[in-house]
C-alpha cells in the first residue's frame, strides 16, 4: 500500500499519466509542467555537477519553456530540451606557449560546439583566466538561443582559454594564439564553425587567430569573425553589440513612451560592449556616468562626452591601460575601488562586464536610485534573485540573449558578405542591424506580453529562440 501510494505521488508517474493523456494541454504552469522543470533539473544537475554557472543558464529557459514543451508532447516524447543541454561535441585541449622570458606556459583551450540544428556552430571566443567547462557550456547554451533569434542561419558554440592578456607583450599575445589556433583549427571552418571575440579576445586577438588559421588551412575564407576592416571584416563589427544594445533599448522604452533623451545611464564595464553602448547611448541624449573594470568604477557626475570617450578608447584599446585613469584626466570624477557602479542613481542600466555582476543586492540599490530599464550588453550578468528584483518592480527589464544579440548579428552579416565577396557600407549594416534588433524586439513582446500587459523579455526571448531551434531538430531526427 506504502508502495503504492509512493508511486503514485512520484514525479514520474504523475508525468507519466499526463503526457498519455495529453492533460498538460489544459493545465498552465500546473504540477505535471513544475514536475517536469524540476526533474529535468535534478537530472542536469547530476549529469553536469559543479558547472553552476550551466545550471543557472539551463534553469532560467526551462522554467521559460517548459509550459510549451509539456503542452507539445511530441518535443516531450522525441526529449528535445534533454537533447538540448547536451553539447553536440566538446573539445578541450592543451595550449602550450612559450613567454618572454623563455618559460613554458600551459593553459587550457575549449570550444564547445552546442548545437547546429539551425547553422554552424558561431560564437565567441573567451580569455580570461576564470574560463572553465560550466563557463563556457553556460556561454553555448546562451548563444543557440540568441542566434536563432536574430533569425540568421547560425547554430550555437563557445570557446576560449583560461589565459589571461593582461599585462602580456603583443609577442606573447601573438604566440599563445598561435599555438590555440593550431589545434582549434582541426575543429572549425566555414560551413562548420565559426568563431568571434569576446572577453579578452579583440582585433589583435583575432588578428593572431586568423592568421595562423590561414596559415595552416592555406586557405582564406570567413571562418573568423570580427576580422580587420582591411581582411574581411564587416564595417560595424565593433560597434555591433553596444549599438544593437541601444537599439533594444530605445525599443523597450517606446513600449513606455520614453526615449534615451535626457536620461541617466549607468553603464558597467569599460571594454568593446561598453564603449559602444557608451557612444550610441550618448548620441541618442542620455547622460552617461558610470563605466568600470574588474577593480572598480569611476563615476563621472557631468557626463561623458566625445572627447572623453575618446580618451576611453585610446586608454583601453590602445595603451591598455585601467580605468581609474579616466579620474587622473577628468578630476571631476570619482574612482570607486572594488565596487560596482549600481548604486548610483540612474534611469537606465546597461550591464556590460560579464556573468553574475548583478546581485540581489545590486538590483535593490538600481531599484531604490530610480533605475526603471535594466538592458543587458554582458551575457547572464543578472543572478535570478536579481532578476525577479526588476521583474517584481515592474522594471523594463531584457536579457542579453536578447538585447545584446546584435554582435552575432553583424558576425552573420560578415559571414554573408565573405561568401559573396562584398563588402557593404557601415549605413547598411547599420540599417541591418537595427532591423534585427526590432525584430527581436518584436518576438519578445509577441511570446512575452502577459496577461496584465508586462513584458516578460525572458519568456519571450526564450521562447522564441527555442521553437525556432526545436522545430528544427524535429525535421532533422534523431542526430
Ligand atoms: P572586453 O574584454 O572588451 O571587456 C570586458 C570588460 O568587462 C572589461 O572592462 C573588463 O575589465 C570587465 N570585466 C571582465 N571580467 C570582469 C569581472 N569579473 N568583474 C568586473 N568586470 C569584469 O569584453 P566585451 O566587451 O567584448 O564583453 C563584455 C560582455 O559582453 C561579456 O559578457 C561578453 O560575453 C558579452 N558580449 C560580447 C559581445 C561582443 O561582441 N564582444 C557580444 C555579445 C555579448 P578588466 O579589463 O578589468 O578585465
Amino acid at each position: 500500500m506504502q508502495f503504492l501510494s509512493q508511486i503514485l505521488s512520484s514525479n514520474k508517474f504523475f508525468n507519466y499519466v499526463c503526457k498519455r493523456l495529453n492533460l498538460a494541454v489544459y493545465l498552465t504552469m500546473d504540477k505535471f509542467t513544475q514536475n517536469y522543470i524540476d526533474g529535468f533539473m535534478a537530472s542536469v544537475i547530476a549529469r553536469n555537477p559543479g558547472e553552476k554557472e550551466f545550471h543557472q543558464a539551463v534553469r532560467e529557459v526551462v522554467e521559460s519553456v517548459a509550459p510549451y514543451i509539456t503542452a507539445y508532447p511530441h518535443l516531450l516524447d522525441l526529449k528535445i530540451m534533454e537533447r538540448m543541454v547536451e553539447p553536440e561535441r566538446v573539445i578541450i585541449f592543451r595550449v602550450p606557449w612559450m613567454d618572454d622570458r623563455g618559460e613554458v606556459q600551459i593553459n587550457r583551450g575549449f570550444r564547445v560546439q552546442m548545437n547546429s540544428a539551425i547553422g554552424p556552430y558561431k560564437g565567441g571566443i573567451r580569455f580570461h583566466p576564470s574560463v572553465n567547462l560550466s563557463i563556457m557550456k553556460f556561454l553555448a547554451f546562451e548563444q543557440t538561443f540568441k542566434n536563432s533569434l536574430t533569425t540568421l542561419p547560425m547554430g550555437g558554440g563557445k570557446g576560449g582559454s583560461d589565459f589571461n592578456p593582461k599585462g602580456k607583450s603583443d609577442a606573447e599575445v601573438m604566440r599563445f594564439c598561435q599555438s590555440f589556433m593550431t589545434e582549434l583549427q582541426r575543429h572549425i571552418g566555414p560551413d562548420t564553425d565559426v568563431p568571434a571575440g569576446d572577453i579578452g579576445v579583440g582585433g589583435r586577438e583575432i588578428g593572431y587567430l586568423f592568421g595562423q588559421y590561414k596559415r595552416l588551412r592555406d586557405e582564406f575564407t570567413g571562418t573568423l569573425t570580427g576580422k580587420g576592416q582591411g581582411w574581411g571584416g564587416s564595417r560595424m563589427r565593433p560597434e555591433a553589440t553596444g549599438y544593437g544594445l541601444c537599439y533594444f533599448a530605445e525599443q523597450m522604452l517606446a513600449t513606455r513612451g520614453e526615449t534615451f533623451q535626457g536620461k541617466t545611464v549607468a553603464i558597467s564595464g569599460s571594454g568593446n560592449v561598453a564603449q559602444y553602448a557608451a557612444q550610441k547611448a550618448m548620441r541618442l541624449g542620455a547622460k552617461v556616468v558610470t563605466l568600470s573594470d574588474s577593480n572598480g568604477y569611476i563615476h563621472d557626475p557631468e557626463g561623458l562626452d566625445e572627447e572623453k570617450l575618446a580618451f576611453v578608447f585610446e586608454l583601453k584599446n590602445f595603451r591598455r591601460g585601467r580605468i581609474k585613469e579616466y579620474v587622473e584626466q577628468y578630476p571631476q570624477a570619482t574612482y570607486h575601488p572594488d565596487e560596482r557602479p549600481w548604486g548610483v542613481p540612474c534611469d537606465i542600466a546597461l550591464p556590460c562586464a560579464t556573468q553574475n555582476e548583478i546581485e540581489k543586492e545590486d538590483a535593490e540599490k538600481l531599484v531604490a536610485g530610480g533605475c526603471f530599464c535594466v538592458a543587458e550588453g554582458a551575457n547572464m550578468p543578472s543572478t535570478p534573485e536579481a532578476i525577479r528584483i526588476f521583474q517584481s518592480n515592474g522594471l523594463l527589464y531584457s536579457p542579453g540573449k536578447a538585447s545584446n544579440a546584435g554582435g552575432v548579428a553583424t558576425s552573420g552579416l560578415e559571414m554573408s558578405q565573405n561568401s559573396m565577396r562584398q563588402k557593404w557600407t557601415s549605413e547598411e549594416v547599420d540599417a541591418n542591424l537595427r532591423r534585427i534588433m526590432t525584430d527581436i524586439h518584436s518576438a519578445c513582446l509577441k511570446y512575452g506580453t502577459e496577461e496584465n500587459g508586462y513584458v516578460n523579455y525572458v519568456k519571450g526571448a526564450n521562447i522564441a529562440g527555442f521553437i525556432k531551434v526545436a522545430n528544427a531538430m524535429v525535421d532533422q531526427g534523431l542526430v
